[in-house]
């Protein structure tokens, strides 16, 4: 097996078990051919910390699959992660209340750079690493067994697969091909995913716990729904009982999807309005004309993909939060999130703490919300936490 030989004193990240190794910490690779292939990290001293897959082109040049250096990574080897995160799937009890929901979640469950979702009968996988790719067949194998679903859909199409080297690839990969709305059912809400061409691998199934979760605070009430995408929290709050429900995005198909849902859910569509726009721009024009709501929910997309984004993100965070709580009406509710990976939750919680001081209201915390349990957390891989939110009340 070849190897990659760190510089001297960069174990240190690999001794906490951390799982990534970066470009600029190698002194040497060693007898390595193949983008993807398994490779040993061994420390300047020549100790072997790890088996990692190897990504010849990208700054993250090695994804740890085990800290034991005897292990062999094989078909036997992917097999056990598989079982072990469709083992822990079951134990939560899942399909009683959903029929999708993520199975494999990459690093927090033993498999860098896989993502797979069940929707339904179908699944839907995204191999985002090299690591992953160079393990394709085995895993669509390994996959076909375990859940036997009706149809396998590839939707390796995210900018990542172009840093490690890979074209972008989607399509079929098993079975029958999906159709182009899938009916999801989720705690009860009835949701059209387009597992194709939808975000992510088409629905955040992430925010499936905090969309629940809204439901208490929406009877009677008048609820605004900034990032909508195609209305998961806007039906489940009108599902719920709101009085009114205005769902805001920047895509118009998106929106589409919000009106297609409502209709699926039954619900009184004079109820819900849903605004094209820019939520930033919406929310001040709300502001200036005095209007004002019982619950904002603002579920906003990744604003720092790097981390020399954060600061132009944390502004827009503070931004957007600080004009929430001016919207907010005396006893209404917040719901905000971050899924920026590089703002972890501890930044998150100041943003949004001086954004409710600069609105001059008195807020209370009342809880912190986290991305849905299917979507494991590694406890060495704080990046894996990319999901955090908060439940706020102006008082
Ligand atoms: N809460 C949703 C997911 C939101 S994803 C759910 O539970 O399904 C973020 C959404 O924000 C996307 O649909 C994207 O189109 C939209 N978006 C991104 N920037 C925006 C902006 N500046 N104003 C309005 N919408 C925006």
């Amino acid at each position: 097996m070849g190897f990659l030989v760190l510089k001297k004193g960069r174990e240190r990240s690999l001794l906490h078990s951390h799982p990534w190794v970066f470009s600029g910490a190698v002194e040497k690779i060693v007898e390595v051919k193949q983008n993807g292939e398994t490779v040993e990290i061994r420390s300047f001293d020549g100790e072997r910390l790890a088996i990692a897959s190897f990504s010849e082109f990208s700054q993250i040049i090695a994804r740890v699959w085990t800290f034991d250096a005897n292990e062999k990574i094989n078909k036997d080897y992917l097999l056990k992660q598989i079982q072990n995160a469709h083992k822990l799937r079951l134990s939560m009890d899942l399909d009683t209340n959903t029929n999708a929901y993520r199975i494999i979640n990459t690093e927090a469950d033993g498999i860098p750079g896989l993502i797979v979702d069940k929707y339904d009968k179908y699944l839907v996988c995204q191999f985002l690493s090299a690591g992953a790719e160079f393990w394709h067949e085995n895993i669509i194998e390994i996959l076909t067994k375990e859940f036997n679903p009706v149809g396998i859909y590839e939707r390796s199409d995210t900018d990542s697969r172009t840093k490690e080297g890979l074209e972008k690839r989607t399509g079929v990969i098993y079975g029958q091909e999906p159709p182009s709305e899938i009916a999801l059912n989720e705690e009860g809400i009835k949701y059209y995913v387009d597992i194709k061409t939808g975000h992510k691998t088409g629905f955040y199934l992430d925010q499936r716990e905090n969309r629940n979760k809204v439901k208490v605070y929406c009877l009677g009430k008048d609820v605004l729904n900034g990032f909508s995408y195609t209305g998961g929290f806007g039906i489940a709050a009108l599902a719920a009982g709101a009085n009114r429900v205005i769902n805001i995005d920047s895509s118009a198909e998106s929106l589409n999807m919000v009106e297609k849902n409502l209709v699926f859910n039954e619900l009184d569509p004079s109820k819900s309005e849903q605004v094209e726009g820019d939520v930033f721009k919406v929310l001040r024009t709300y502001r200036d004309s005095g209007k004002s709501f019982d619950l904002i929910i603002l579920d906003p997309p990744k604003f720092a993909e790097s981390k020399n984004q954060l600061e132009g993100a944390l502004r827009g965070y503070k931004d957007i939060n600080l004009l929430a709580f001016k919207l907010l009406r005396l006893g209404g509710i917040l719901f905000t999130f971050s899924c920026s990976g590089h703002i972890v939750p501890e930044l998150f919680r100041k943003v949004v703490s001086d954004a409710a001081i600069d609105s001059g209201k008195k807020v209370q915390q009342i809880a912190v919300l986290q991305q849905s349990a299917d979507h494991p957390v590694l406890m060495s891989f704080p990046e894996s936490f990319y999901l955090k939110g908060l439940i706020c009340k102006v008082w």
